[in-house]
């Protein structure tokens, strides 16, 4: 059976896929709008954390080139007026890490280059997919959040969200100090935001990536709106006032004659993202079926890292069937759907779940992170399964998981969740 494979975008999603099918000798070609030579000079495209389970996939397809630059585990502050919680998580199945994905995507464009795959430039339109399903046996769809995917019907089941929940100022950063253990630092700021920092490999090696998510509506929001450009000092005194109040623990370790975007202003993204799933293949209006991946067909909010790492997973799992494949027919639709299901969807729901808890903090849910504050073994699995989103949305989806969960993990440590709401942090 010929298995001419075309990929339009070469995200994660894509190259990710355009790697696995190299490796197992198929036949692909990329057509993407971006060159490999643009992306130093646009700007900041996100600030992704791969987990281990996705490095690990990196290491099998034979892209593992930042392999020293990991990180290990998470510390959380809670900023519970007058009870902030700290406390930190290991990754147990393996380092997590960030790097630029203006150098991660054309360094892995060029790997697939150098391996023989064929790149073609071009801005795809719905009407180009269609013509490429007429020349290809299977067109795959991987153009990330905007453009091409949007134009698919809403999955509505697993997209509860019409709106952004989020406001976004995410920026790579210099002059901060790193934590004593390289990992990332998670606050919440009860009612206002939750800001994550990330140790990321960037052009000029390491910074601290800083991404804030605002609640709409609130003192934090004013982030999304500043304008470096208009006014660098004033919009960098903005920023270290709001770290100051509301992320003392990112604050307390800046230099603020340091304190700068990393390398240049194209360091800072703002904006929103709506979370939203699409049918996970679609017709053509000739008739043929081409798969959705990636972002184009679920795409999350960044607060807990999962987007790229679902992308990477679909990729691997659209590559296992389309080998195994006899036909690119109902049934090997139904099949990548199925087998990608637990993993994306399972992401895709704990991340609107945690949207919605962050913002309103339901008692319950402070009392489990309190839980989680006071016990090393809750802490570590907790933080390690962020890799496996699928066993974090058990947890936080079946009333009765928790109980059990903690009996399981916990490292011994009697937990009156009410006495972790309002006891000493650990
Ligand atoms: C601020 C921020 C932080 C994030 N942090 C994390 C994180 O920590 N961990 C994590 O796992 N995920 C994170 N994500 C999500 C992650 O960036 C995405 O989930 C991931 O990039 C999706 O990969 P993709 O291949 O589906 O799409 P993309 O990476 O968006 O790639 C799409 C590709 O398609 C091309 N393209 C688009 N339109 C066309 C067209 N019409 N014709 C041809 N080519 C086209 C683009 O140039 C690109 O090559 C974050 C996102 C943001 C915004």
């Amino acid at each position: 059976m010929s298995k001419r494979v075309a990929i339009v975008g070469a995200g994660t999603a894509g190259l990710h896929l355009a790697l696995y099918l190299q490796r197992e000798g198929l036949d692909s070609t990329i057509f993407t709008d971006k060159r490999i030579e643009d992306y130093p000079n646009v700007r900041l495209l996100n600030t992704v954390a791969h987990h281990a389970v996705t490095v690990q996939r990196e290491k099998a397809l034979g892209i593992d080139h930042w392999p020293n630059d990991g990180y290990f585990g998470h510390y959380y502050f809670v900023g519970i007026p007058g009870n902030p919680l700290e406390f930190y998580g290991d990754l147990g199945t393996g380092p997590s890490r960030a790097v630029d994905y203006r150098i991660y995507l054309p360094t892995l464009m060029q790997d697939y280059l150098d391996r023989g795959g064929k790149i073609e430039y071009r801005d795809v339109d719905l009407s180009n997919v269609s013509e490429l399903s007429e020349e290809y046996d299977l067109v795959v769809i991987g153009t990330g959040k905007g453009g091409l995917g949007t134009l698919f019907a809403r999955d509505e089941q697993h997209s509860p969200y019409a709106s952004p929940q989020r406001q976004l100022c995410v920026g790579l950063f210099k002059g901060i100090a790193p934590q004593q253990t390289r990992a990332v630092t998670f606050c919440i700021s009860p009612g206002a935001g939750e800001m994550i920092e990330i140790p990321t490999v960037t052009f000029s090696g390491d910074a601290s990536a800083l991404v804030f998510e605002n609640h709409p509506g609130s003192d934090l929001e004013q982030l999304t709106h500043a304008r470096y450009e208009d006014d660098p000092r004033a919009f960098l005194d903005l920023v270290l006032d709001k770290l100051r109040t509301h992320y003392p623990i990112t604050a307390r370790r800046i230099n603020e004659d340091e304190f700068d975007l990393a390398n240049s202003p194209l360091d800072l993204l703002q904006g929103a993202v709506t979370p939203g799933v699409r049918n996970g293949h679609v017709k053509l209006d000739n008739g043929k079926t081409a798969l959705l991946l990636g972002d184009a067909h679920a795409t999350v909010d960044p607060v807990l890292g999962q987007g790229g790492n679902m992308a990477s997973y679909a990729g691997h799992i659209a590559g296992q069937e389309i080998v195994a494949a006899e036909a690119f027919d109902e049934r090997f639709f139904s099949r990548v759907d199925a087998n990608r299901a637990p993993r994306v969807l399972g992401a895709t729901n704990w991340t609107n779940f945690m949207l919605n808890a962050l913002t309103t903090l339901p008692e319950s849910f402070i009392q489990f992170l309190g839980a989680v504050s006071l016990d090393r073994g809750l802490a570590d699995k907790f933080t390690d399964n962020f890799n496996f989103p699928e066993a974090q949305w058990e947890l936080f989806s079946n009333p009765d998981a928790a109980a059990p969960w903690i009996a399981e993990h916990s490292n011994g440590v009697v937990v009156d969740p009410q006495a972790a709401v309002v006891g000493a942090p650990a």
